[in-house]
């Protein structure tokens, strides 16, 4: 079977994870977490970073950090892992979402405006594909209203928006290093804290709600509990199988867009033939081939394709269950229909995506989608 996702070893990980149990400092802000703070800081020029047990947990400690509470409004697009509105909600927030683009499952801009009220506190545009929303008018629809944006990069590491590293744009932002990721470190991910302001409380948010981090830098002669917060620090274990990871960055990503360029091109006749439809870069973004989808002409066809694709031993797999229309969210929703949304949960398709696939599984993959439409 060609397996959906297998993480990828860069060689280094478990070196570090035994220097990490050497040192004897196994809890969290130790020599690795602090190199990968660094790393990002200085390849992507972020004001501050601050890793996290996961991209959830980031979104998390984003929501206390902009002060959510119950009956703000926050917009999202419907199109979205669980955790970008999920985060907001624990916090009292009722989420309004918004559509998707017609050619990209990114969250269609134009729709935004009308969406704003007295009420709305931020606008949390979701990388989808690891491909840049349009930033310019968000970040001026946010300076218009007043409002923060939190970007969910989960999926963004290592791509830009006209030249802009996609974290760097937003007050905040939040990347993710699950095992499906680019850069992975099983459960992970990481705050970015742009904008100055938020800053000191992000660490004291981190660090249980205490000023601890300001203790340890000797700025404060006694650290006790100043505000609210929880353990979203990950233990050394964690940064060091991460730090590995981010070594390594260049080569996984020069890899992974390999394989995205072999898929295109492999793909490209049948969507030639308005069998299919291959992915969009929007305007202004790169990609970081993150993932590799395609979009079916229906829902049944794209099921038989999965089935088809499975009796050939090739997992494919769907996408997002549009928020909306979750059984936890459908009765909160206000009714408004998110037609692009449920277009891309009923006719989207993810290929197999990873960098240890073999030259032969991919080409297996891909001739396998063009027997299947010939
Ligand atoms: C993966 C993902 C998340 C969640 O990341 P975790 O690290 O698993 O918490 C959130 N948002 C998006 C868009 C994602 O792709």
């Amino acid at each position: 079977m060609i397996s959906f996702n297998k993480p990828h070893l860069t060689g280094k990980e478990t070196h570090y994870i035994y220097k990490a149990v050497q040192s004897l400092h196994l809890s969290g802000n130790g020599m690795f977490t602090k190199k990968s703070h660094q790393f990002f800081e200085e390849k992507y020029g972020f004001k501050k970073c601050l890793l996290t047990s996961s991209c959830t947990d980031a979104l998390e400690m984003s929501s206390i950090l902009i002060g959510i509470e119950p009956g703000d409004e926050v917009i999202m697009p419907a199109y979205t892992f669980v955790s970008t509105a999920n985060a907001f909600v624990l916090r009292g927030a009722n989420i309004v979402f918004a559509d998707s683009l017609p050619n990209h499952p990114n969250i269609d801009v134009s729709k935004i405006e009308a969406l704003i009220t007295e009420k709305t506190k931020a606008i949390v545009p979701v990388h989808y594909a690891g491909m840049a929303c349009e930033m310019d008018e968000i970040m001026r629809l946010a300076e218009k209203y007043n409002l923060y944006v939190v970007e969910d990069a989960a999926q963004a590491v290592d791509s830009f928006y006209k030249g802009k590293p996609l974290g760097s744009i937003g007050h905040l932002a939040t990347f993710s290093f699950h095992e499906t990721k680019n850069i992975i470190s099983g459960e992970g991910g990481m705050l970015v804290v742009n904008d100055q302001k938020l800053s000191d409380r992000a660490e004291i948010i981190w660090e249980k709600g205490t000023n601890r981090s300001a203790f340890f830098r000797g700025e404060v002669n006694k650290y006790g509990w100043v505000d609210v917060g929880s353990s979203y620090l990950p233990s050394e274990v964690v940064a060091a199988f991460l730090y590995a990871q981010l070594e390594n960055l260049d080569d996984i990503q020069n890899r992974r867009k390999y394989i995205w360029n072999t898929y295109y091109k492999g793909l490209k006749k049948l969507e030639e033939k308005g069998k299919l439809k291959l992915p969009i870069v929007p305007d202004g973004a790169t990609n970081n081939a993150h993932m590799f989808y395609v979009i079916c002409n229906s829902y049944e066809e794209r099921t038989a394709l999965i089935r088809y694709l499975k009796e050939k031993e090739i997992m494919s797999v769907f996408h997002y269950l549009s928020l909306h229309k979750s059984p936890f969210y459908e009765n909160k929703h206000d009714g408004r229909e998110l037609v692009m949304s449920d277009f891309y949960e009923h006719h989207l398709l993810r290929l197999p995506f990873f960098y240890d696939i073999t030259e032969e599984e991919l080409t297996k993959v891909i001739v396998e989608i063009n027997k299947f439409f010939a």
